[in-house]
């Protein structure tokens, strides 16, 4: 049984401060993976080389579900007397050579690794997955990012069963074995870390094509999936060249190998992972095809891809000295994605999504046990720390940097960072010290943002004075202690609690509609500044943090008058979408503290200005993707943290009933517009997942959403002829989602008709879990229960867990936060089921967990219950154990 090492007492906790350079280096790495039916084994040769800056007798190895079979020392069989092992690691005994090569012989069993960390079997063969710590379920080795060395590696199996050898560099050799065996040698030219080593051995259909760099070298493409898939993976191919085409242009930055490889896997824990030269990636970012993907899978392709092969300089050349720097390469490759987005598809709708997801999924994470800052000091458990903080929240905090010092200069600072650091293992300080120096600007009060947890608020209060033609703008920013620095300071840590550098990007709009002055970004580094802007013509309505120039709450009055001028008239777009945002914001925060009942909490303004945006729509005035992004109403997620924020219990049915009455009242007043609209946006051509045409089918669908929501018999015909002959996912997909929404009997026909056609491809049998985890409708949470046992789910699958059972918890907040704690029931079932098989996806669903203290009391001993439930399993896993008890504390 593949299970981690029981830890009964509570997981101990790992320090920035603690950090010390490795007693030995490695320089190279000779692997030989043999694989056998039902094991493998593995001979690692390693280079060990002395660091005499820590001068240590023994060398200790991580070691983790490795049969040893021998270990020898320059050719010598060392005796059991020279060396220790316990469950986690090898120690050879000292005294022992300045340098010296090691030689190990393990056992290992890709087939019951669970975990999907280290070598694994999937249907179509053998993966691997080593980040963060899965090499050391490998082989035995120094498993920390900053021990970097020349792999080679040969691959040995059968034949006909895995007749694809992969791993990271250039094939440099092949040959046949006895018994319809072979081999292939591979070498990595480059130095990498554990962490970037990549194996395969599978039977897959390969897509092969070729990008010249800018310099003109020819390298080889290669997109590999599950047999019989090739016409899906064009796509990924595209976007593959599309990145590597950006990064040359917008940094400089040229793709260093010979070949480059993508393969696709169905069962994987995260998105994909970019090990050098050759990404292992979830199918769910590879595969697509019109009637199989929605235009955001598309999307969430070219992102991903992108993002991977980003990593081959923001990670890989220059890679992390610990996992505390996991942001180092993280931060800065989501912004790169971000970028490339914003380049690819629309500017201010990709800004808007991405801002949409920060507040839904980091907003809550900074204000809940587990938050952290983006460079954490102390974790128990790694894999806990892939989080939207690090990632979304990091991202933001590089943005940051370019806004203050320029585009040109962080292009610098880039340059200088590359220049300085490449090909060594280095800290998110060297980071910016590279972007100051490169651009003379002072960053040391912004690297707070490294150390701090928590969301800042933004208070702004705006004065115009009409005599001297004055307008004055006062922030304040403040940030409450959080739960890491309650952690913090348990372990005697002190933390810095001054005032953030927070860049404000501020318009003033004046009553004509035009820009008073141009895009200003005020730099606030106390906790309370006063800014005067002079020969302002008339009294302007203050435009705050354009284009969401920080990732912070703002908190400034602004009258039913002012947000929709802004709404028409902000020169930034992603403004204009905010001002929408915080005018329907604040009536649903009046209407659930109404209880989400009635509609008279409901402004006529804001009814106006959604008027405005289908008007505006119809009439072509407005881009179609920017109008399906200004009607959706702000998510439950992101209202219950605006609750919390007052200092006020979270009720979950208020807040989902008062969005339905507002949804259902905008439907209704504007019926006829949305009908208007939807005849318009009638598809004219065949479907491609470009930028006017995935607009115009957001819109449409929006408007269909609407039309159901005001009179669901009427919109019925049109939801089934969509359903039924859509011709594309993203068009079927709605109409799914909207019937799966409705309490009628062809919701239940178009659910088993979806399933009958697509039961064989594992994505979209993942979307068909998906909408009926996030119904709306009474009945859910047994029908999740009853979607477990059903054959098309598979509870050691990650994308089925996530599509269902995350889904629900975290997607589906009036369910999952049902009073009767049905929901909190649910998911420590599977989080107790889950946690011996595959810790990593446990933990994601126990994080589900983390707001249950903002509930009211009955709703909290349901929570408790559940949390204390999965907290006493015995053996218990180190990630989930990390996760309950901060939970608990
Ligand atoms: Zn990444």
């Amino acid at each position: 049984m593949s299970a981690k090492p029981a830890h009964t007492e509570a997981p101990k906790a790992i320090y920035l401060k603690d950090y010390a350079p490795p007693a030995w280096w490695v320089d190279t790495v000779d692997l030989h993976v043999t694989i056998l039916d039902g094991y493998a084994e593995v001979t690692a040769t390693l280079a060990c080389r002395r660091n005499e800056a820590q001068r240590q007798d023994d060398l200790v190895l991580n070691g983790d579900e490795l049969a040893l079979q021998k270990v020898s020392l320059d050719g010598t069989l060392l005796p059991s007397s020279r060396y220790a092992l316990d469950a986690e690691t090898l120690t050879i005994r000292g005294p022992l050579p300045d340098r010296f090569a090691l030689e190990t012989l393990v056992r290992i069993e890709p087939d019951r690794n669970t975990q999907l960390s280290g070598l694994y079997k999937s249907a179509d063969g053998c993966f691997t997955q080593c980040e963060a710590q899965g090499f050391r379920r490998i082989t035995f080795f120094p498993d920390r990012p900053d021990v970097m060395a020349r792999y080679t590696c040969t691959v040995e199996a059968d034949a006909a069963r895995f007749p694809q050898l992969l791993s990271n560099g250039n094939l440099v050799a092949t040959g046949q074995g006895e018994a319809g065996r072979h081999w292939a040698k591979w070498q990595d030219p480059f130095a990498k870390p554990s962490y970037l080593f990549a194996m395969v051995a599978a039977k897959l259909d390969v897509l092969e094509d070729s990008f010249v760099t800018r310099s003109g070298r020819k390298v080889r493409c290669a997109v590999y999936v599950e047999p019989g898939r090739l016409d899906q993976c064009g796509h990924a191919m595209a976007a593959l060249k599309k990145a590597m085409k950006w990064d040359e242009e917008r940094f400089g930055l040229e793709l260093d190998l010979d070949t480059y490889m993508i393969v696709a896997v169905g069962d994987f824990n995260m998105g994909a992972m970019e090990n050098k030269g050759l990404n292992i990636f979830n199918t769910k970012y590879v595969l697509a095809r019109p009637d199989t993907a929605t235009d955001a899978d598309y999307q969430a392709i070219d992102r991903v891809v992108a993002h991977e092969y980003f990593h081959n300089w923001t990670g890989n050349r220059v890679t992390c000295r610990d996992w505390f720097q996991l942001s180092l390469k993280e931060g800065l490759t989501v912004y790169r994605d971000e970028q490339f987005g914003e380049d690819m598809h629309s500017r201010a709708v990709t800004r808007i999504q991405d801002v949409r997801g920060l507040r839904a999924g980091q907003f809550p994470e900074d204000a809940g046990p587990m938050a952290h800052p983006i460079r954490p000091a102390s974790y128990a458990e790694i894999n806990n720390f892939y989080t939207a903080t690090v990632y979304q929240k990091g991202a933001q905090v590089i943005r940051m940097i370019e806004t203050l010092i320029g585009r040109d200069m962080f292009r610098a600072g880039m340059d200088l960072y590359f220049a300085r650091h490449d090909g060594h293992a280095v800290t998110c300080e060297d980071f910016v010290q590279a972007m100051q120096d490169a651009s003379g600007v002072d960053l040391t009060q912004f690297r707070r943002w490294y150390s701090r947890a928590g969301t800042p608020r933004l208070k702004a209060a705006g004065h115009y004075d009409a005599a001297a033609k004055r307008y004055s703008l006062t922030l304040t920013q403040t940030l409450a202690p959080t739960a890491y620095e309650a952690r913090l300071a348990e372990a005697g840590i002190a933390s810095d609690n001054g005032p953030l550098h927070i860049p404000v990007a501020v318009g003033l709009v004046l009553p004509n509609g035009t820009d008073a002055v141009p895009t200003t970004v005020l730099s606030l580094t106390e906790t309370t500044q006063t800014f005067h802007f002079d020969d302002i013509a008339g009294a302007p309505v203050a435009s705050l943090l354009r284009g969401y120039s920080a990732p912070v709450q703002l908190d400034f009055q602004q009258g039913d008058d002012e947000l929709p001028h802004l709404m028409a008239h902000d020169s930034d777009a992603f403004n204009r979408w905010e001002a929408g945002q915080r005018l329907a914001t604040r009536a649903l925060l009046a209407g659930i503290a109404a209880g989400g009942n009635g509609v008279d909490w409901i402004p006529p303004a804001l009814v106006a200005a959604c008027a405005r945006i289908v008007a505006d729509a119809s009439a072509q005035r407005i881009d179609p993707a920017f109008a399906a992004e200004a009607l959706v109403l702000p998510p439950e997620q992101v209202l219950a943290e605006e609750v919390a924020a007052q200092g006020k219990t979270i009720d979950p049915d208020a807040i989902h009933r008062a969005r339905q009455q507002l949804r259902r009242h905008l439907a209704t007043s504007l019926f006829a517009a949305f009908d208007t609209l939807w005849q318009a946006l009638a598809p004219t051509g065949p479907y491609a997942p470009e930028g006017g045409q995935i607009g115009r089918r957001a819109l449409r669908n929006a408007c269909l959403a609407y039309l159901a929501e005001a009179d669901e018999q009427a919109a019925l015909p049109r939801l089934m002829k969509q359903f039924e002959q859509g011709g594309n996912m993203t068009d079927v997909g709605a109409a799914l989602g909207i019937l799966a929404n409705l309490d009628l009997p062809e919701r239940q026909t178009a659910l088993d008709a979806f399933y009958a056609k697509w039961q064989g491809e594992a994505l979209v049998v993942d979307k068909w879990l998906n909408v009926q985890a996030t119904s709306r409708l009474d009945g859910t949470t047994a029908r999740v229960r009853a979607l477990m046992q059903h054959p098309a789910f598979d509870l050691r699958n990650p994308n089925n867990v996530y599509a269902l059972v995350r889904a629900f918890c975290a997607a589906n907040p009036r369910h999952f936060h049902a009073a009767d704690g049905s929901g909190y029931a649910l998911a420590a079932d599977v989080v107790v089921e889950l946690q011996a098989n595959n810790p990593q996806v446990a933990s994601r669903i126990a994080r589900t967990f983390d707001r249950w203290r903002q509930f009211d009391a009955g709703r909290q001993a349901h929570a408790r219950a559940a949390l204390e439930r999965i907290r006493d399993q015995p053996g218990l896993a180190r990630d989930v154990a990390e996760v309950v008890g901060n939970a608990l504390r």
